[in-house]
C-alpha cells in the first residue's frame, strides 16, 4: 500500500473504466455535498465520510450566508468566475426546493463618496442588466431600507440570503440510493493500491475505498497530503440580535460587513476577518468589530448599550480556508515533486492518480461551490467542463506549484 504522497502519479484524469465510477468524498460541507450530488448526477456511486455528527457543522454551518456576485469595474477574471458562479447558483436553487433561502435582494452600501462614484461607474461601463444589478442612489437605497443611510449601493434584486446547512442537506439526499453518508468518521490516512483509494480512520481501520477521492476537508486536506497546498485559515465570528433590537430591515445589507433580514426572531451580523488563527471560541473585541461595523450599515440604529456593554451576544465562529490569491483550488492534486521544470505546465504537471480537490472556498463558498462542483465533476468524467480555458487555469489545484517550478 502506498501513501497520497508516493501514489503512481498521472495526467489528472482519471484512467478507471467509466464503467466503475466510485468516489469517496471527505467532507460534507458545501464543498463535499456539491460534489457528491453533481458526481451522483452523473450515475456515481458516492460515500462522504464525515467527522462531525451532520453535514455542514463547520465553516457551512452559519445560519445564514449572503447570496451576492463579486463585482469588478475592470470585470477582472475573479469578478467574471463569480458572476458565472452566482448565475448557476440561482440556476441550481430553483431546482432544490428543500434549501431555506429567501431571494430578498442584496444592498451593498458604498464605503465612501469615492467608492460610490466607482459603484456607479461600474453599472454603467459595464452594462449589466438591470435585475443582475442596479446602482441606487443614497436616497433611493434609504427609501427601499425604510432607514437613514450612509451611502448609495449596488443593488442585486435576484440576492438573498440562504441556509448553508439546508442546502448541503438537499443535496446529499437528493441521489439517496448512490449517495451513502458516514458521520462521526474522521479520516487520518489515505493509501492507493494501483487502483484504490483507501482511507483509514484514528484505529487505521480502513472506512472506505474507491477509485477517486476529493478532498472537501477544508483547511485539514493538509493533513493527508505530504506536499501541502497553499492553504490558510481565517477565523470568522458572526454574532446574533434579537430583531426587535434594531429597526426591520427587509433586505440583506452589507459594507464591511453585512446584517441579514430577520428570522427565528433573530438578525445575524458580521463578520470577522483574522488571519491564521484556528481558535474557534467567541470573542468580545471581534463582536464589538461586528458591532461597529453594523452601526456603520445603519448609523442611526441604537447600537450603544451593546456597543459599550458588557454582555456577551450570541454568536458563532468559524474557519475560512483561503489560498493566496483569494480563488479556490479545484482539480486533481499535483504530485510531489522537489524538482524544478521550467517548462512545467497546469496540463503537463503530473498530478495523483484520482485525488482532487475542492478547498479554498474562502468567504465565497455559498456562491462558488456550485459551479466549482459542477467543473469538478466534468473534468473527473472526461467531460468538457462549462468554464472558459482561463478560469479553469485560474482556480486549478495545480497553479501554485506550476509557478514554483518555473522558478525552480
Ligand atoms: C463567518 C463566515 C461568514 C461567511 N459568509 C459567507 C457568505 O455570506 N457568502 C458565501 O458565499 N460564503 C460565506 N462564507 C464562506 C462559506 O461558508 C465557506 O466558503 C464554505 O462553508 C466552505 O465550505 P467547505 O465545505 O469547503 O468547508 P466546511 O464547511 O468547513 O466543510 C469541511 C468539512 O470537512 C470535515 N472534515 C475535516 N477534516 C475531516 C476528516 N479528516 N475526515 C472527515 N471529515 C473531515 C469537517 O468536519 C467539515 O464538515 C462564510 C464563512 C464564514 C466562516
Amino acid at each position: 500500500m502506498r501513501t497520497a504522497a508516493s501514489a503512481r502519479t498521472g495526467s489528472g484524469m482519471s484512467s478507471t473504466p467509466t464503467e466503475t465510477k466510485t468516489a469517496l468524498v471527505i467532507g460534507a460541507g458545501l464543498a463535499g455535498a456539491n460534489i457528491a450530488e453533481r458526481l451522483a448526477a452523473r450515475g456515481w456511486q458516492i460515500e462522504v465520510v464525515e467527522s462531525a455528527d451532520a453535514p455542514a457543522l463547520g465553516a457551512s454551518g452559519n445560519p445564514a450566508g449572503i447570496v451576492r456576485p463579486q463585482l469588478a469595474r475592470d470585470d477582472a477574471l475573479a469578478a467574471r468566475f463569480s458572476r458565472a458562479c452566482y448565475t448557476y447558483l440561482l440556476h441550481r436553487l430553483a431546482e432544490l426546493p428543500e434549501c431555506q433561502w429567501t431571494a430578498c435582494g442584496v444592498l451593498q452600501i458604498a464605503r465612501d463618496n469615492d467608492h460610490e462614484a466607482l459603484q456607479q461607474a461600474t453599472v454603467q461601463e459595464l452594462k449589466l442588466p438591470p435585475d443582475y444589478v442596479q446602482f441606487l442612489s443614497r436616497g433611493c437605497a434609504e427609501q427601499m431600507v425604510g432607514q437613514p443611510l450612509s451611502h448609495g449601493a449596488w443593488w442585486f434584486p435576484q440576492g438573498g440570503w440562504l441556509n448553508p446547512a439546508t442546502l448541503c442537506t438537499a443535496l446529499l439526499a437528493r441521489f439517496q440510493n448512490t449517495v451513502r453518508c458516514s458521520f462521526r468518521t474522521a479520516v487520518v490516512r489515505l493509501s492507493y493500491d494501483e487502483t484504490r483509494w483507501t482511507a483509514y480512520n484514528a484505529d487505521d481501520q480502513p472506512v472506505a475505498t474507491a477509485h477517486h477521492v476529493v478532498l472537501a476537508n477544508a483547511h485539514a486536506a493538509n493533513n493527508l497530503l505530504e506536499q501541502a497546498l497553499p492553504l490558510t485559515v481565517i477565523r470568522g465570528q458572526i454574532n446574533y440580535l434579537p430583531a426587535d433590537a434594531l429597526p426591520p430591515v427587509g433586505q440583506v445589507l452589507c459594507r464591511n460587513g453585512y446584517l441579514t433580514p430577520a428570522y427565528d426572531g433573530y438578525v445575524s451580523f458580521g463578520a470577522s476577518f483574522v488571519n491564521d488563527d484556528i481558535d474557534q471560541a467567541l470573542r468580545p473585541v471581534e463582536q464589538t468589530g461586528n458591532l461597529q461595523r453594523l452601526q456603520e450599515i445603519l448609523p442611526k440604529a441604537d447600537l450603544d448599550r451593546h456597543i459599550f456593554g458588557s454582555q456577551p451576544l450570541m454568536g458563532r465562529v468559524a474557519l475560512r480556508t483561503a489560498t493566496p490569491d483569494r480563488l479556490p483550488l479545484i482539480g486533481g492534486i499535483p504530485a510531489c515533486t522537489k524538482k524544478s521544470a521550467r517548462l512545467a505546465t497546469q496540463a503537463n504537471l503530473m498530478r495523483l492518480p484520482g485525488l482532487y480537490a475542492l478547498l479554498g472556498l474562502s468567504a465565497r463558498g455559498i456562491v462558488w461551490a456550485p459551479l466549482a462542483a459542477e467543473h469538478l465533476a466534468c473534468l473527473m468524467n472526461d467531460e468538457p467542463s462549462p468554464l472558459p480555458a482561463d478560469m479553469a487555469n485560474a482556480i486549478d489545484a495545480g497553479r501554485f506549484l506550476v509557478k514554483q517550478l518555473r522558478r525552480g
